[in-house]
C-alpha cells in the first residue's frame, strides 16, 4: 500500500486535478491519497478571517474568490452539478456562515480559526474523490491531537488505532484531506502550515505504508528553494536526518514533522512532481549511497527573523542560565530557532521568529528579573530583519575545511555574517545574516558548494564609447561559447552613458542595450550608478570603466569597497599619486576582489600581467625598455620624404590611434603615465613628477589651442626632414622609448640602429623588454598591436574572465 500526498498546486485546478487522475489510476497497488486545499485557498480562508474579525469587518473579496476558483474546478470536473456540487457548497456556506459571525463578535480565536483553516481540505477531497471515483476518508475523524490550535500536537496512541481501524481490510483507492484533525472534545484543529505531508506521514507509519510519496509542484528536494536559486538542481538522496535539517531550515517543499513517523518505520519517502511525473525526483531513505563526494546537500533559509542576545558578567560560569532561558521560552511556546553562545559564556544569542519576539522577550525578562536588576545580565538586544541560512550535508564530518571555505567565500562578497551555529553532528552549519544580503548569500554558497553547472559574473559597464562598444560587441560573440565551454556566464548588469543607464538583474541583452539606454527614464549620474549597484548587492559583480575620466576613477575606492571588482581601461587610477593606488590595491586585497588594469599598457598585451607572474614568482625587474605609445611609434614609421611630420598626426589622428588632441601623445605623458605604472607593478614607489620626459616638440605648441597647435606644428616640418635624411643614412630610425632603472624613469625620442629589438618594430605595435634576474642575459620581449578599440577591449575581455577565477 502507498500514500500519496498532492499538494496545493498539484490539486489548484480542474486540469491539475486530471493530472493527478492519470497518476493515481496509474498505481497497481492500494493507494490512499491526501490532499491539501486547491492552492491558495488557506491563505484566502485566513486572510478572510482577519478581515473579518478587524478594521472594516470585509472579508467578501476574499470569499468570493474561494467561491470563484471552486466553482469554476467543479464546473470543468463535473459541469457544476451532481452531489459534489451540493457537498462543497454546503462547507462553503459554513465557511460564510462562521466569517460572518466572526464580524459579528470583531474578534477571531484561535480555536475559530481553525474551525475554518481546513475547510480548503474538506472541500478539496471531496472533489478529488468524487473525481476518482474513490472513497473519501475523513482525517479529522481518526487524527487526534491536543487543543494547540494553529499547531497542534498529535497523540499517535490514539491516533495510530484509529487509523488502522478507518482502513481495516481497505482495499483500492481512497482520498483523505490534508492538515485538519480533532482534539478530544471533537473540536477542530489543525497540524501547521503545510501540514497535510504530515498528515500523510501519518498514516503512511500507522499502515506501515510501503512508500510515502509527496507530489509538488517541483522536480524534488533541491539544492536550494528554485524560486531563489536558479541554478539550484534535484538532489537525488538524502537521509532523513538531512532532509530534516534542511525543511527544518525553511525548504519549504517538505513540512519538518512528516519526516519523524516514517523514518521510525524505515519508509522511505519519495517527492515527485506532478507537472514531470517521468523526473525521478527525489528519494529519502536511511544509508546514502555515494555520499561521500559530495558533503553538502542542501542550502536553505528562514527569513523574517530577530536574533535576541542576552548579556551579562553575572552569566560567566554560572550554571543553569541556558536552561532557565530556553525553559523560560518553552513555557511561552516559543520555538527557537539557533543557538549561538560564546565560550566566554557572557553572551548567549537565540534566533527566533520575529512575531514571536515580544512574548519571547517578556519571558525572558521575567526569568532573569533578579539578574536584571541586580546588573549580572546588564543588556537584552534585539536585531530584527534577520535571516537564517543552514548548509546542510551528512558527510561535513568527514570533511575538513568546510567552514573555513564557507565563511571566508561569503566574507569575499562582502557579506556580514552576524552569528554562527554549528552542531557537534556536524550534520549542519547555520549563520545569520540580515535580510537584505540573504539573496546574495545564497547564491554564493550554492555557487562555491555545489558546482553550480555554470559560473556567472554580472557585469557593470560605465562608457559605452569605442572601447566599451567593441567590449559589448565581442561579448555578445562569446556569451555561447564561454557558456558551452567555460561553464562561464558572463551578464551584462548594469550599463550607462553619459546620459541614460540601465540595469537588469537576469541580463541585459546585449543587441538591444543601445535601444534600451535610449529608452530609459533612469538619469546616469556616476554615484546614482554606484547607488544602484551597490543596492542590487549581487554576488561576482565587476564595475568596468571603459571612459577615461577622472571622476570615474575616483569611485573605485568605494566601488572596491562594496566587494566588487574593477577592471578598467582608464589609466588615471594607476597612474595617480602614489598614496592612492596603493591604497586601491589594499582595499581590493583586503576585501578579496580584483583590481585590474592590464589595457593600461599597451592595450591587449599581457605586459602587466607577465610582470605580475614574474614578481609574483620571485624574479626580480632590474630593467625596462619599451616602446609603449602605438600612435608615436606610427607617426616614427610613417615620416618619409613624402608624408612630413605634421602629416603623420593628422593622420594617426586619423586612423584612430591618438588621442583626440594628439598633443598627450606627443608630449610623452601617456608614455610617462605607462612607465609609472609598470614600475610600479614592479615593486617600485614613484610619482609621476619624478620621471624624466624629454620632448621633442616646443613647449610653446602645447600651451595654445588645438588650432594653434595644428598650424604651428607644420613649421617643425623641414627640421624634422632634415635629421630624418641623415638617421636614413646612418641605416637609424627614431623611436620614443621609455626606461625604468635602478628606480629612476624616463621616456624620450631615441636614435636606435638596425640590430636592436626596437628597429623593426611596425606600425602602432608596443615592445616591452624585461630584464630580470631570470631572464638577464636576454631579456623578455613582449611585442604586437598597442593601441586600438578592438585589442583594448580584447584586453578588457581577458581581465573579466580574470575576475571569474575560471
Ligand atoms: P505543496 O503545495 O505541493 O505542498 P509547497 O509550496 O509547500 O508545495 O512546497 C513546494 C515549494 O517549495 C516549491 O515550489 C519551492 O518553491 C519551495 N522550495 C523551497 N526550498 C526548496 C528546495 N530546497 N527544494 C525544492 N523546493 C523548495
Ligand atoms: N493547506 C494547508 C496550508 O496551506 C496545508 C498544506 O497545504 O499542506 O498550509
Ligand atoms: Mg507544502
Amino acid at each position: 500500500m502507498k500514500v500519496l500526498k498532492f499538494g496545493g498546486t498539484s490539486v489548484g485546478s480542474a486540469a491539475n486535478i486530471k493530472r493527478v487522475k492519470q497518476i493515481v489510476l496509474a498505481e497497481k497497488d492500494d493507494v490512499i491519497v491526501v490532499v491539501s486545499a486547491l492552492g491558495g485557498i488557506t491563505d484566502k480562508i485566513l486572510n478572510a478571517a482577519t478581515n473579518a474579525a478587524t478594521g472594516t469587518g470585509d472579508f467578501h473579496t476574499e470569499l468570493t474568490e474561494i467561491k470563484t476558483k471552486h466553482e469554476e474546478t467543479l464546473q470543468e470536473l463535473f459541469n457544476g452539478s451532481g452531489k459534489v456540487q451540493e457537498l462543497v457548497n454546503n462547507l462553503l456556506d459554513e465557511l460564510e456562515q462562521i466569517l460572518t459571525g466572526i464580524t459579528l463578535v470583531g474578534e477571531l480565536t484561535a480555536k475559530t480559526l481553525d474551525r475554518i483553516a481546513g475547510i480548503g481540505e474538506r472541500v478539496s477531497s471531496h472533489i478529488v474523490a468524487h473525481y476518482l471515483g474513490a472513497d473519501r476518508k475523513d482525517s479529522s475523524e481518526f487524527i487526534r491531537t491536543n487543543s494547540n490550535f494553529g499547531r497542534a500536537s498529535v497523540d499517535f496512541n490514539v491516533t495510530n488505532q484509529k487509523i488502522r481501524d478507518a482502513f481495516s481490510g481497505f482495499r483500492g483507492k481512497a482520498v483523505v484531506p490534508g492538515f485538519i484533525s480533532k482534539n478530544n472534545k471533537g473540536e477542530f484543529t489543525t497540524l501547521g502550515r503545510g501540514g497535510s505531508d504530515f498528515t500523510a506521514a501519518i498514516i503512511a507509519a500507522a499502515l506501515d505504508a510501503e512508500i510515502l510519496e509527496i507530489w509538488t509542484d517541483v522536480n524534488g528536494f533541491m539544492t536550494a528553494d528554485p524560486r531563489v536559486i536558479r541554478k539550484a538542481y534535484t538532489i537525488p538522496e538524502l537521509t532523513y536526518s538531512e532532509a530534516m535539517e534542511l525543511s527544518h531550515f525553511g525548504a519549504k517543499v517538505i513540512y519538518p514533522p512528516t519526516i519523524l513517523p516514517v523514518y521510525q518505520k524505515g519508509i522511505p519517502i519519495q517527492i515527485k512532481n506532478t507537472f514531470e511525473p517521468e523526473n525521478a525526483g527525489t528519494k529519502i531513505i536511511k544509508g546514502v549511497k555515494n555520499g561521500l563526494d559530495r558533503p553538502i546537500k542542501g542550502i536553505s533559509s528562514i527569513s523574517g527573523i530577530t536574533l535576541l542576545t542576552i548579556q551579562g558578567i553575572g552569566m560567566v560560569g554560572v550554571t543553569g542560565i541556558s536552561m532557565r532561558l530556553f525553559t523560560a521560552l518553552a513555557s511561552v511556546n516559543v520555538n527557537v530557532i539557533l543557538i549561538s553562545q560564546a565560550s566566554s559564556e557572557n553572551s548567549i544569542s537565540i534566533a527566533i521568529e520575529e512575531k514571536a519576539i515580544e512574548v519571547a522577550e517578556a519571558a525572558i525578562r521575567e526569568e532573569f528579573e533578579k539578574e536584571i536588576n541586580s546588573g549580572q545580565v546588564n543588556k537584552i538586544e534585539l536585531e530584527s530583519g534577520v535571516s537564517v541560512v543552514a548548509i546542510v550535508g551528512e558527510n561535513m564530518k568527514h570533511t575538513t575545511g568546510i567552514a573555513g571555505k564557507l565563511f571566508s567565500t561569503i566574507g569575499k562578497s562582502g557579506v556580514n555574517i552576524i552569528a554562527i551555529a554549528q552542531g557537534a553532528s556536524e550534520l549542519n552549519i547555520s549563520w545569520v545574516v540580515k535580510n537584505e544580503e540573504l539573496r546574495k548569500t545564497l547564491n554564493v554558497v550554492h555557487e562555491s558548494f555545489f558546482l553550480s553547472e555554470f559560473l556567472e559574473i554580472n557585469v557593470f559597464l560605465m562608457g559605452i564609447g569605442t572601447v566599451g562598444g567593441n567590449l559589448l560587441q565581442q561579448l555578445q560573440q562569446q556569451q555561447n561559447r564561454l557558456l558551452k565551454e567555460k561553464h562561464l556566464r558572463v551578464k551584462l548588469t548594469g550599463v550607462a552613458n553619459s546620459k541614460k543607464m540601465v540595469f537588469h538583474r537576469d541580463g541585459i541583452e546585449i543587441e538591444k542595450f543601445r535601444e534600451l539606454l535610449e529608452n530609459s527614464d533612469h538619469v546616469s549620474g556616476l554615484h546614482a550608478f554606484v547607488d544602484e549597484m551597490e543596492a542590487m548587492n549581487i554576488y561576482n559583480s565587476v564595475f568596468v570603466d571603459c571612459t577615461a575620466s577622472e571622476d570615474v576613477a575616483a569611485l573605485y575606492k568605494r566601488i572596491l569597497g562594496s566587494n566588487i571588482s574593477v577592471v578598467t581601461a582608464n589609466k588615471v587610477a594607476a597612474s595617480s599619486e602614489y598614496s592612492n593606488y596603493a591604497e586601491l590595491k589594499k582595499i581590493a586585497k583586503q576585501k578579496g576582489v580584483k583590481f585590474l588594469f592590464e589595457t593600461n599598457v599597451g592595450a591587449g598585451l599581457p605586459i602587466i600581467n607577465t610582470l605580475n607572474d614574474l614578481v609574483n614568482s620571485g624574479d626580480k625587474i632590474l630593467k625596462i625598455e619599451a616602446v609603449l605609445s602605438g600612435t608615436l611609434n606610427y607617426i616614427f614609421n610613417t615620416i618619409s620624404e613624402d608624408v612630413p611630420f605634421s602629416k603623420t598626426i593628422k593622420m594617426a589622428k586619423e586612423e584612430g590611434y591618438s588621442e583626440p588632441d594628439p598633443r598627450i601623445d606627443l608630449s610623452g605623458v601617456d608614455v610617462a603615465r605607462k612607465i609609472l605604472i609598470l614600475a610600479r607593478e614592479s615593486g617600485y614607489v614613484l610619482e609621476m613628477d619624478e620621471i624624466l620626459i624629454e620632448r621633442f616638440v616646443p613647449d610653446s605648441l602645447f600651451d595654445g589651442t588645438l588650432d594653434e597647435f595644428w598650424s604651428g606644428i607644420k613649421s617643425l616640418d623641414t627640421e624634422f626632414e632634415q635629421r630624418r635624411k641623415v638617421l636614413d643614412a646612418e641605416n637609424k630610425k627614431w623611436r620614443f622609448v621609455a626606461r625604468f632603472e635602478n628606480g629612476k624613469a624616463s621616456a624620450g625620442l631615441e636614435e636606435v640602429d638596425a640590430t636592436h629589438p626596437f628597429y623593426d618594430l611596425e606600425g602602432s605595435n608596443n615592445l616591452v623588454m624585461y630584464t630580470t634576474e631570470r631572464y638577464d642575459e636576454f631579456p623578455m620581449l613582449i611585442k604586437g598591436y598597442g593601441a586600438g578599440a578592438s585589442v583594448t577591449a580584447a584586453g578588457v575581455f581577458a581581465d573579466l574572465i580574470k575576475v571569474s577565477n575560471i
